[in-house]
């Protein structure tokens, strides 16, 4: 069931999804050559909590067994990591990696969920076009959230944009409906054919996500059960916004 939000819902949601972006701006200016993962994780954590808020990812449960709940406030996935990465002090950042940082903020019963990709250091010119285009295709795809629409049209227009390119969209994995719940009804995913899937309403919040990889589309697990890498080692970029579906365009919550 997708659930539509009341005033007061939107009200509280606008402020988990403030505190998530103050940690994304944050954690854009701290990243540098030498920092490591686990540093990164200590800051989004600090911030969150100094506003009041609680990192919502940090024991999530894992739903493997053998597999621990995930142990920190951001998911860190480095180059070739497509998302899940888990911060570690082992990880410290060189000059032309990049970083997909994922972060969901909880305060006063409700979700704000979004990521960003980061070129460390000097830039690479096809790195910046993997992130460019990342991040544009979710702005590609929110073109079609409005009311009459449907999640289809959103899941084809990222799609296409992607493949057209020249690079491939992630399918195991997918946006979300974001609430009370950090995953809530409906499944948004990165491909898929116009006309298809839930029609969106005004009142509706979503978690849109495209994440891409630069080579094929396959997808590996690493043995930690959590970090998911491409499987040709290409490089990797994720780009999110919770955004709240009104009667006209929609509404980006986790923007600075
Ligand atoms: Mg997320």
């Amino acid at each position: 069931m997708i659930e539509i939000k009341s005033k007061r819902e939107i009200e509280l949601m606008k402020e988990a999804c403030r505190i998530t972006a103050l940690v994304h701006k944050t954690l854009e200016e701290a990243i540098r050559p030498g920092i490591t993962t686990l540093e990164l994780d200590k800051l989004a954590e600090k911030v969150i909590r100094d506003n009041g808020g609680i990192p919502a990812q940090k024991g999530y449960p894992s739903g493997v067994k053998g597999v621990m709940d995930f142990p920190a406030t951001i998911c860190a996935s480095v180059n070739d990591e497509v998302i899940h990465g888990i911060p570690s002090k082992k990880v410290v950042l060189k000059d032309g990696d990049i970083i997909s940082i994922d972060l969901v903020t909880y305060k006063e019963g409700y979700n704000g969920d979004a990521a960003r990709t980061h070129i460390v250091g000097k830039a690479k010119q096809e790195d910046i076009k993997l992130v460019e285009v990342t991040k544009q295709a979710f702005f590609e795809g929110i073109k079609f959230a409005t009311p009459g629409n449907r999640i289809g049209d959103i899941s084809f227009a990222i799609q296409e944009y992607v493949e057209k390119n020249g690079f491939s969209v992630v399918k195991e994995f997918q946006g979300h409906g974001i609430g009370r719940q950090m995953h809530e009804d409906p499944g948004i995913p990165n491909y898929g054919k116009p006309g298809k899937g839930p029609k969106l309403e005004p009142g509706m919040t979503l978690a849109i996500e495209p994440m891409v990889i630069a080579g094929k589309p396959d997808i590996w697990e690493l043995e930690d059960g959590w970090t998911i890498v491409s499987r040709d080692g290409t490089k990797a970029a994720h780009y999110e916004n919770t955004i709240l579906i009104t009667e006209k365009e929609p509404k980006v919550l986790t923007l600075y």
